[in-house]
């Protein structure tokens, strides 16, 4: 039944909430080896919610070697490709029937509005499943022509696509279970087991996700979850010998150094980092629109998604316009819990973000810089009032550094070629936005812009049959679309004589 009111808990979350903190290991919960917890917070109100356990080197390691025996004695490697189509649409049908139960949770764990939680984390999460379960009966390889002695008649040349062995996924806290999957589902479509850690600021849903993948009918030991920090459970992980592929998805200082430590183990690698994101703004966009979209790319889920927009930069003429509609919106906005249906502000995920990003608010008004649509917020919990930041300095450090959270930038420039230079001005380079009626300024600057995703008259949506990845330090490789299991296959040649 849907939320209804803050007494209002699904019974299976009460339920999950008050099981003892364990890992994902081998089809079944495991106690920590040595003891050691973690807490989890309620956002909305700083409380504990749960605990976790805070995985240890040897556990990591048992969860790697239960993915590799797995994988090597092929239970879930070597069925048929439609019977692994089959269990992963099985565990979209158990996702979609519990939609309630694991939005509820997500957003305890992670802050974020149950709309979102609804529609994107689960909804949208459901979507993606059945998505890659269809990429599971599509891998193929290619045949060749080759120019060896004897001619073409006596030879026969071809690739295959083989899973590459245990995958270590490694996901944030923005969307846990969203990115989580993201990280499973080629996996698991590709044949590959994997083990994921999830961030430890928020461990839960991706735990609830491997219990529900296993009563789909993924095979025990195919998907394990260890749950902790960086420094221990992710180090161990990203260093372990029996893992083949590393998909991270994260901040991009970690991102190098995951990227160093599959160099090192000479692991595949794919990187999905931050964003600093660009909306350019044309003297000739319809403004009513741009409002809301703007709305929706820069403050969804608290700005706290790296696509999100967060430098503006709008020709003169409509400046003025564009920040008035949006200090106006943001000026209506409410504020409350992200299980309150009504809040449209909800707070952000953790004490920790929420001094770095009232930090960089601070750092932009010691320097004078005008704030504007600032709203109050509860001192219980962790909220930050959304912000408009208009025309910052090059200094100001939410110019150059990813905030990660609900404020935008917005910048008044001569024309659209200032503009464009001022958006390229960055070492990251995500996702972008164009805003224009005018097709042929469109289709000039979808070119010259540097990101991974550029939208026109809209930002942030994306798409499983959309390819996703950054530019520059936004990272390498790409997620999604029909070539999705590329970055989790191996390519084998086969060269045969006859
Ligand atoms: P983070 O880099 O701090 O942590 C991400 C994960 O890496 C966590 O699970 C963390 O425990 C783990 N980790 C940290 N240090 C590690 C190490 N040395 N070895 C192995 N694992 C380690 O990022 P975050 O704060 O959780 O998430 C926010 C960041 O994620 C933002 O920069 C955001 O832009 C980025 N992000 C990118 C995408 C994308 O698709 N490009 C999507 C969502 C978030």
């Amino acid at each position: 039944m849907p939320y209804q009111g803050p007494h209002d808990i699904d019974p299976a979350v009460r339920a999950f909430l008050k099981r003892d903190p364990a890992l994902f290991i081998e089809g079944a919960w495991r106690a920590s080896s040595d003891g050691e917890q973690f807490a989890v917070f309620d956002p909305a109100t700083g409380k504990e919610l749960a605990k976790a356990v805070e995985a240890s080197e040897g556990d990591v390691d048992a969860a790697v070697q239960s993915a590799h025996q797995a994988f090597v004695d092929g239970r879930w490697r070597l069925l048929r490709p439609a019977d692994r189509e089959k269990v992963l649409l099985k565990l979209a049908d158990l996702l979609e029937n519990r939609a309630e139960a694991f939005a509820q949770l997500e957003t305890l764990e992670q802050g974020k509005s149950i709309h979102i939680a609804r529609m994107i984390e689960v909804g949208a999460s459901v979507d993606w499943i059945r998505y890659a379960a269809g990429l599971a009966t599509k891998l193929s390889g290619r045949t060749f022509d080759v120019s060896l002695p004897g001619g073409p008649s006596h030879w026969t040349a071809y690739t295959r696509r083989e899973p590459v062995g245990v995958v270590g996924g490694i996901a944030p806290w923005n969307f846990p279970l969203m990115i989580a999957l993201w990280k499973v589902l080629p996996a698991l479509a590709s044949g590959c087991s994997i083990v994921l850690k999830p961030s430890e600021v928020t461990p839960l849903t991706a735990l609830w996700l491997a219990e529900t993948a296993l009563e789909a009918g993924v095979p025990a030991g195919v998907f394990n979850v260890v749950t902790g920090g960086g420094a221990v459970a992710g180090r161990a992980l990203t260093s372990h010998r029996l893992v083949a592929k590393l998909s991270f998805t994260g901040s991009t200082a970690t991102g190098k150094a995951i990227g160093h430590a599959a160099i090192d183990g000479m692991k595949h690698f794919t990187l999905e980092l931050g964003g600093k994101n660009p909306a350019l703004v044309l003297k000739d966009a319809d403004v009513a629109k741009v409002i809301p979209g703007l709305m929706a790319g820069g403050f969804l889920n608290g700005g706290q998604v790296c696509a999100a927009a967060s430098r503006v930069f709008v020709e003169a003429p409509l400046y003025d316009d564009l920040v008035a509609g949006l200090e106006q919106a943001l000026l209506g906005l409410s504020v409350g819990s992200g299980l309150d249906p009504q809040a449209q502000v909800n707070p952000l995920v953790s004490a920790d973000h929420q001094a770095k990003v009232q930090a960089y608010v601070a750092d932009a008004r010691a320097q004078g810089v005008e704030l504007r649509g600032q709203i109050a917020v509860p001192d219980e919990g962790y909220f930050v009032s959304p912000a408009l930041v208009l025309n910052p300095s090059e200094e100001t450090k939410l110019t150059r550094e990813e905030v990660f959270g609900p404020i935008l930038n917005i910048t008044k420039v001569a024309d659209a070629e200032e503009g464009l230079a001022r958006a390229n001005d960055t070492r990251l380079g995500l996702a972008a936005s164009l805003w224009t009626q005018d097709i042929g300024a469109a289709m000039d600057l979808t070119r010259r812009i540097e990101a991974g995703t550029v939208w026109v008259n809209s930002h942030v949506f994306i798409d499983p049959n959309m390819p996703f990845g950054g530019f520059k330090e936004s990272g390498l490789g790409r997620d999604f679309g029909v070539n999705w299991l590329d970055g989790y296959t191996e390519e084998k040649s086969v060269c045969i004589a006859h």
